[in-house]
């Protein structure tokens, strides 16, 4: 059975794109609001449908969906882009396959604190979230180990600058 089967069996609704599935379930909702507040384009109460998978690319609609705190929201993205931390090598990498098509690298800065430097994913694969879901990794890697990130690469400040999600993480 797929995710999308035993979801739906379980009373969740299915939204769909090329890019993305979303699975919502309004008995496990607590209406704690985070879905609205990370993207209130993507997900807008009173609008049919509620939830609109063309307002954001995939990456960013997974990011908002993480935060939500009952599962009443979850999601299966279709890419088969795998995001791998690599904390030896200080980095977070997407892989194609076994082809590497992008990274998120940082250095550490003085005690709990990473500098993120430099984000990059291929050209061809740009428009897919990519780059998001990379820094995000580094971001989830920075929070389980008490770090703070100060982003000085362009892509990574403009990502979580002025953004309340990102308070509690960054430098
Ligand atoms: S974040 Fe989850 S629990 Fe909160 S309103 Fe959205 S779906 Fe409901």
């Amino acid at each position: 059975m797929t995710k999308k089967e035993q979801l739906q069996q379980q009373g969740f609704k299915a939204y769909e794109n090329d890019a993305i599935c979303v699975f919502w379930n309004p008995a496990l909702c607590t209406h704690a609001g985070k879905c609205v507040l990370g993207n209130g384009k993507v997900f807008e109460v009173g609008r049919r449908p509620w939830i609109d998978l063309s307002q954001a690319d995939a990456g960013e609609i997974a990011a908002v969906i993480d935060r939500c705190p009952s599962k009443a929201l979850q999601y299966e993205l279709k890419d088969a882009v795998r995001i791998v931390f690599e904390e030896s090598e200080r980095q977070a990498v997407a892989f194609d396959g076994d082809t590497m098509i992008g990274e998120c690298q940082y250095s550490p800065a003085g005690t709990n604190v990473w500098i993120v430097s430099h984000t990059g994913v291929r050209p061809e694969y740009n428009g897919r979230g990519i780059a998001r879901r990379l820094v995000e990794k580094v971001i989830e890697a920075a929070r389980e180990r008490g770090v703070r990130i100060t982003p000085q690469c362009s892509y990574a400040r403009n990502l979580m600058c002025g953004k309340d999600e990102y308070k509690d993480v960054l430098q």
